[in-house]
């Protein structure tokens, strides 16, 4: 797809003292963008927009270069032991996305640059973890992939979790921009999960991502430069021909793979669509128009992680879409390692 260029950049001060920030101010300063200099306490001043899809969209057009000085990484299960951070946000208009509730009402990308802070906090973790391997996601919080071209930061991640005998990267991601990684020598260290999901979903609900062809070929690129790879079906939605459309999904999966790599022990991760009260406001205040079901009386209520009840599928309908997608999953890939459902 084409590749992600801000209307404008703001550099917080400090972001200038780094190696990365220097290469990311050089990198715009000859381009047709906006740049200004500002504290990141100050960024959100400078993103125009009255109405609340007005600020969503300019914001999701800025980028803040600044620093991540965390020294605690929360918990990320069931897909890794942690989760850290090397952007915030990405370029994406997914409707339903997870960050909606927590970005504020200009959800800014964000590009972290001290990565040498960021990659002696991960060699704490690892070190605390005695000698066992401590698997890290990298993409909860944004999606890295989608601003490579600029950073570069996620080479330099793969580089330096290379080097680690304990310590395995994953990347999840919607996008396609892989090809500056396919040289790394990344030593099987990390391992990327392609987020596919069904045509009505993407056309639908994820804007300004890779299609699910763009996406199946960067995954077939990164499975030939020898990466673990796998897929992520999230967040998987019931609607008039959802069956059907999951079939035609797994089938084009299968085609477009290849013998070759529909035989081997692919994983692939389920994850059924679910929404907060408050992610719901905010999601009719940018997307009006929006044809997600946020329908109350349709779901259920569970307890989630962040302190937030959050409606998800009733048991019956979560055991069939699960049951559904399982028998959809081994039918093709009767090798695949289905980790989990939730
Ligand atoms: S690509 Fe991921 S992080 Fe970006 S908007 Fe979509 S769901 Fe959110």
């Amino acid at each position: 797809m084409k590749l992600f260029m801000p209307q404008r950049v703001i550099f917080d001060t400090s972001s200038l003292e780094y190696p990365l920030g220097k290469e990311i101010y050089l990198f715009f300063k000859e381009k047709n963008v906006e740049i200004v200099n500002a504290t990141a306490r100050n960024a959100a001043r400078f993103i125009p927009g009255i109405t609340h899809s007005e600020k969503y969209a300019n914001s999701k057009r800025t980028m803040l270069i600044t620093t991540n000085k965390i020294n605690k990484l929360d918990v990320c299960k069931p897909s890794a032991d942690y989760q850290f951070s090397i952007v915030g946000n990405c370029p994406g208009n997914c409707e339903y996305c997870y960050l909606q509730t927590t970005q504020g009402a200009k959800p800014y990308i964000k590009v972290f640059v001290n990565l040498d802070d960021i990659f002696n906090v991960i060699k704490d973790y690892i070190k605390q973890n005695e000698g066992k391997i401590t698997t890290f996601e990298v993409a909860s919080l944004g999606d890295p992939l989608a601003l490579e071209h600029i950073t570069g930061s996620l080479a330099k991640t793969i580089d330096f979790f290379s080097g680690l005998e304990n310590g395995r990267l994953r990347i999840v991601t919607k996008y396609d921009n892989v090809d500056s990684l396919l040289k790394l020598n990344h030593n099987k260290n990390a391992e990327f999960r392609i987020s596919i999901n069904s045509n009505y979903v993407i056309e639908n609900f994820e804007h300004n991502t890779a299609k699910l062809d763009e996406r199946i070929e960067a995954i077939i690129k990164l499975a030939n430069a020898g990466y673990p790879i796998g897929f992520l079906v999230a967040p998987i939605m019931q609607y008039e021909n959802w069956k059907e459309e999951y079939g035609i999904l797994f089938q084009k999966l299968e085609k477009n793979l290849g013998i070759h790599l529909s035989k081997e022990k692919l994983v692939f991760e389920l994850i059924q669509h679910r929404f907060t009260a408050v992610a719901k406001e905010l999601i009719l205040q940018r997307f009006p128009k929006t044809k997600l079901d946020m329908d109350e009386e349709n779901r259920t209520l569970k307890w989630g992680r962040f302190g937030r009840y959050k409606y998800v599928y009733p048991k019956e309908e979560a055991e069939e879409i699960k049951q559904y997608m399982f028998s959809l999953i081994l039918e093709r890939f009767p090798n695949a390692d289905i980790k989990y459902f939730t």
